[in-house]
This record gives structure tokens, C-alpha cells and sequence, in this order.
């Protein structure tokens, strides 16, 4: 018999919302009832346009952000709201590799003192020996020289400064790792070896992925599972295969519409509709279904209405939306 792999996180009902400037109790909804979980080994795809929540949804996990509602089970252990000196020891569990390679390494710490920092905070490493040890091994592992333990951010490329932020999270060998956007600001040529670097280590590691990103071609690869959020909820969640063979939502479909194909005989039979319009302020939020104003099926009861949640199509395969019910 197999055995199941482990539930590194699962989200449950998880919701945030800011207080808004100058405006005593009022406050905009950012992320509004979302439940998923990760395995190891797993990568879920966490999708929208941007201002959709899902940057919040990554900081509310973290607990950079304190969620409203909601709970977090990290590795079965509700983190959702443990105090800072109770969280310090699962947050090596938890790493991130951010969007922006040239603000997320600090300009004025060498790569060794940038890679020493997060075993020091957490105490790993008996003595500067083991440490550094650590720390070639990990800049090894990216594809790094040594010598570039004595250098600074400025002097790599957009590519390496990123090599850098993944040895950086990976030097606590987490067990989960948010990546938020961790290609879109890469040359195109770059962003493939990014992303089979983050393959190769994840079958190493065995790691579970929250891969964050803006349109449907980035998770293509990468992800087992994918959720698409549209104004901090989530309108459709099934298998990476499943959503790119027969997506649900009109929202999804506009998605995969949005995606430049080069070969248009792979389009064919499929008339997805364009999407149209700006996104809704979310902190007036249109009634009934959030995407009605944009939406090029939408019906009497979808001004008035919000579709839950359902099953439809595969094992799995949830979508938002009225046309389903
Ligand atoms: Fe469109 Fe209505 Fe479905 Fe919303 S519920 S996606 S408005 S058809």
C-alpha cells in the first residue's frame, strides 16, 4: 500500500480585511472564505489578476498579516493564532521566495552575511564552521560559485539575485514554500530554468508549493493543483490538467483566453470570451456575483445573487458559478 503524502497546510474559511484610511469602521474585504490544502511534494496554483487577494492570502499564512477569520493548520498544528514567541518555531517550516529579486535581497549585507542570517535567527548551526558549511552547500545547490559568498546583490543578475532568495528559503529545508510571483519580473529566458530549478528541489525536498501568480501559462508547469481568486474569493479549484481541458467559470475561460498561443490550431473549437473591463473596487464590491459586471454570460439572478461554491465536472473540480447549479 502507498503511503498518503502529508497535509503540509490546509486553509480553512480563511478571510482578511483592512481597516480603510480616514474612514472609522469601514473596512475592504482582501480575502473572503478561502479553504485549500497543500501535500508534500505538492504544488498548488494560486491565480488572478493582480488585486485579487492572492498576495494576501500568502501574507495571512505567514502570519505577516493577522487573518480575520479563519485557520491555518500548518503540518496539522493550528498556527492561526499563536502568539510571536509560540509561531517563532514553525516559521522555518514556512518560507518565501518573493517576486522582486532586486528588493528582497538587502544591498548592503554580503550573500554570505544575507545566507548566515536566517540560521543565526534560528539558531541553526553549533559554530561558524557548520554554518558556513551550510551556507556552500546551499549556494552550491543553486548553481552558485563560492566566491560569490563575498560579493553583494548588485553585482549578480536578475536570474542569480533569484537563485539567491531560493537558497535563502531553502537553507531551513521548510516544508512549505510560498513562492509569490517568483518569475514575472525575469527575463522570459531566465524564467524556465527558475522554474525546473524549483521542480528539481521540490522532488529533493519533497516540499509543498503555494506558487502565486497572474495568468494561468506560469502555473502551467508547475502546478498539481490550481485555484483562480477573483476579488478575494475563490470561482474555481480542480487538478492543473482539468482546468486547462475544461474550465468551468467564464472568468477561467477568459483566463485561458488571455494566454498568447503561438499555434492558433489549439484553439480551435474553443470560443472563450475575452476579458472585458476593469476589475471592481473591492471596497465597493458589486452585488450578486462579483464578476456579473464583466461577465459575458451573466443572468437575471447573478446581480442578485452570490453562486457558491459547488461541485462540478471531475473528482475534485469545484466552480462559482450560477450557469452550474
Ligand atoms: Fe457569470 Fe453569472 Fe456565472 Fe457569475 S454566476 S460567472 S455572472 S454566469
Amino acid at each position: 500500500m502507498t503511503e498518503t503524502p502529508e497535509e503540509v497546510l490546509a486553509i480553512r474559511d480563511l478571510r482578511h480585511r483592512f481597516p480603510l484610511k480616514g474612514r472609522r469602521g469601514s473596512f475592504v474585504t482582501a480575502v473572503d472564505g478561502l479553504s485549500f490544502s497543500i501535500k508534500a511534494g505538492e504544488t498548488f496554483g494560486l491565480v488572478g489578476e493582480s488585486g485579487c487577494g492572492k498576495s494576501t492570502v500568502a501574507r495571512c499564512i505567514l502570519r505577516i498579516y493577522e487573518p480575520t477569520g479563519g485557520t491555518i493548520l500548518l503540518k496539522g498544528r493550528d498556527i492561526t493564532r499563536l502568539s510571536p514567541a509560540k509561531l517563532k518555531p514553525h516559521r522555518k517550516s514556512m518560507q518565501m521566495i518573493f517576486q522582486d529579486p532586486y528588493s528582497s535581497l538587502n544591498g548592503r549585507m554580503s550573500i554570505e552575511e544575507i545566507l548566515t542570517e536566517p540560521l543565526l535567527a534560528n539558531r541553526i548551526g553549533k559554530n561558524l564552521r557548520e554554518r558556513q558549511a551550510l551556507i556552500k552547500a546551499a549556494l552550491e545547490h543553486v548553481g552558485l560559485p563560492q566566491e560569490a559568498l563575498c560579493r553583494y546583490p548588485h553585482e549578480f543578475s536578475g536570474g542569480q539575485r533569484q537563485r539567491i532568495g531560493i537558497a535563502r528559503a531553502l537553507i531551513l529545508r521548510p516544508a512549505l514554500v510560498v513562492c509569490d510571483e517568483p518569475i514575472s519580473a525575469l527575463d522570459v529566458s531566465i524564467q524556465a530554468q527558475v522554474i525546473n530549478m524549483l521542480i528539481t528541489f521540490q522532488k529533493e525536498l519533497n516540499l509543498a508549493y503555494l506558487f502565486i501568480a497572474h495568468d494561468l501559462s506560469m502555473v502551467r508547469y508547475i502546478s498539481n493543483r490550481v485555484g483562480v481568486m477573483y476579488l478575494g474569493r475563490l470561482v474555481e479549484i480542480c487538478e492543473s490538467h482539468e482546468i486547462y481541458r475544461n474550465p468551468l467559470h467564464p472568468y477561467t475561460q477568459a483566463l485561458l483566453e488571455a494566454i498568447p498561443i503561438p499555434d492558433p490550431e489549439l484553439n480551435r473549437g474553443k470560443n472563450y470570451s475575452r476579458l472585458t473591463g476593469e476589475t471592481p473596487s473591492p471596497i465597493n464590491p458589486p452585488p450578486g456575483c462579483p464578476f456579473h459586471p464583466r461577465c459575458p454570460q451573466v443572468r437575471d439572478i447573478c446581480r442578485r445573487q452570490p453562486p457558491q461554491l459547488i461541485p462540478a465536472g471531475e473528482v475534485g473540480h469545484l466552480a462559482a458559478c450560477h450557469l452550474l447549479a
